[in-house]
């Protein structure tokens, strides 16, 4: 498998996470205003970009860990059965930790 191709997928995506996750931090930031009415609509905001921002935190630790495995040669071996992921699977998911059976399965790293 050509993880020369992952890698660079992979590191693309880590930059799109980081900005998108830099995006919501800063509106986090500039949302909170003194006018009442408005404080209980961007709380809702907050609670939402708060999800999103939970997302994030979760691919990018992904994508940091396929880099890392990527690095220590374990790429594209299932962190939980061994297996080899399938190269479909990786390319449809980079950052793919599971073959496709322990994924389904739900089975935690
Ligand atoms: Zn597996």
């Amino acid at each position: 498998m050509d993880t020369h191709d992952a890698q660079g997928r992979l590191e693309q995506r880590l930059d799109e996470l980081l900005a998108r996750a830099g995006h919501i931090g800063a509106d986090l930031l500039g949302l909170h205003s003194a006018d009442s009415d408005e404080a209980a609509v961007e709380a809702e905001a907050d609670e939402a970009l708060l999800g999103q921002s939970a997302l994030l935190e979760l691919e990018i630790a992904q994508v940091r860990g396929a880099l890392s495995r990527l690095k220590s040669g374990d790429y594209g071996v299932c962190i939980s059965c061994g297996a080899d992921i399938t190269p479909a699977r990786l390319e449809a998911m980079p950052e793919a930790a599971q073959c496709l059976a322990c994924a389904e399965v739900g089975g935690k790293p």
